[in-house]
């Protein structure tokens, strides 16, 4: 649940940046706007003008500060996280992943398993009625999320206020049309048939974020007790909740995980609040094996 909460939340912030001018690029005004100002290099004509020691250093101050610093910031946050949290943006923030989450969910209730690739029925039985409730509610959330977040992401590079004003009015730009078009095709293809594949393999971001969760020493990830493996009902609930398909009980490494905590909420169930899954920083004892 606190993970569905901070997926919304997430999900919300995203929509309210450009609305709020927190960060957009206007296309037609050609401004960036960031925290609610217009973005420059601060230096004006007559900076470049005055050639002397103090002018140039003023320059190349700016030109830190507000070119390559942001650039410093935006490139380093991913790695960052992922050092220090694994792929925990993916799992807990992520909203692409959350409506991947969200297709896998569907397809459970209404074809029996998590996606149409994989063979085995892992999805508790419904019965045909709700099976069509499933259905019908997928194809409506196929019908309006697709180009809701189309308009969401189209609010980055034209003015809230212009997009709002042209969907009253009923005439969309083309730049609105295109971003609805565009992002509708993109998430039915990765919704229908891409879906975690994107995470693992696909996706900048969660590629950053594994590889320096992996090298990491001190990041976080998940354990499991294998001094403790003799309690394993072998009920399998750890592996079937698991969407990105680790196999959390398997000592082999697995890069993918993205510390959603699924397992450790399925074992509870089997276990209660003994289980043998938890979370750890680095590397807490030879009995656990982290993923
Ligand atoms: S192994 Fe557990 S924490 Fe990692 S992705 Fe799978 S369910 Fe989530
Ligand atoms: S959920 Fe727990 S008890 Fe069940 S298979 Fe996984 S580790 Fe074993």
């Amino acid at each position: 649940m606190t993970r569905r909460v901070t997926q919304a939340a997430f999900l919300i912030l995203l929509f309210l940046l450009p609305v709020f001018d927190i960060f957009r690029y206007d296309t037609e005004t050609q401004e960036l706007f960031l925290f609610g100002k217009v973005w420059s290099l601060g230096i004006t004509g007559a900076d470049l003008l005055e050639h002397s020691v103090r002018g140039a250093g003023h320059v190349a101050f700016q030109f830190f500060v507000n070119a390559i610093l942001p650039w410093i910031i935006v490139l380093t946050v991913f790695p960052l996280m992922g050092f220090l949290f694994g792929r925990l943006f993916c799992g807990w923030l992520c909203p692409e992943g959350a409506l991947f989450e969200l297709a896998d969910f569907l397809s459970m209730k209404i074809i029996g398993r998590r996606n149409l690739f994989i063979k085995n029925q892992n999805g508790s039985p419904v019965s045909n009625k709700q099976r069509l409730i499933y259905a019908a509610l997928a194809v409506l959330m196929l019908l309006t999320i697709p180009p809701l977040v189309g308009i969401i992401l189209t609010g980055y590079f034209i003015a809230p206020k212009t997009i709002a004003r042209e969907i009253m009015a009923g005439e969309l730009s083309t730049g609105l049309k295109a971003g609805i078009i565009g992002v509708s095709i993109y998430m039915f293809i990765t919704s229908i048939l891409v879906r975690h594949f994107f995470c693992k393999y696909v996706c900048a971001a969660g590629l950053m974020q594994t590889l320096f969760g992996w090298i990491s020493p001190v990041s976080l990830r998940l354990a499991f007790d294998k001094k403790n493996i003799s309690r394993c009902t072998d009920c399998k609930g750890c592996e079937k909740v698991c969407f990105m398909e680790v196999k959390p009980r398997n000592p082999k490494r697995d890069i993918n995980c993205v510390n959603c905590g699924e397992c450790i909420t399925a074992c509870e169930k089997e276990l209660g609040k003994d289980n043998l899954f938890s979370y750890t920083f680095g590397s807490k004892d030879k009995n656990t094996q982290k993923q």
